[in-house]
């Protein structure tokens, strides 16, 4: 199964990851950050397919996948 990891203090909640996900598996948490923003997590990380949608949306680079033992983390600068 596909392994979705936010680092929850890198993001700004912006939501980009969650209007991105086609199975709907994340949500916005109802606590906050250290920067102060309310961050993105796995909801419901048993209908993710690996399709990195999620990661490649994220402008801070928050997201990092793992599919079959490959690892996805874009942009990481
Ligand atoms: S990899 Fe695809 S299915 Fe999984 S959380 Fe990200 S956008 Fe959703
Ligand atoms: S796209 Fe990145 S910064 Fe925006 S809510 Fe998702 S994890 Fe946070």
């Amino acid at each position: 199964m596909p392994q979705v990891t936010i680092d929850k203090n890198r993001c700004k909640g912006c939501e980009h990851c969650v209007s991105a996900c086609p199975q709907n598996v994340l949500e916005m948490s109802d606590d906050i950050n250290v920067k102060g923003y309310f961050y993105s997590y796995t909801a419901n990380p048993q209908r993710c397919i690996g399709c990195t949608m999620c990661a490649i949306m994220c402008p801070d680079m928050a997201i990092e996948i793992k599919v079959h033992g490959t690892q996805y983390k874009y942009f990481n600068y």
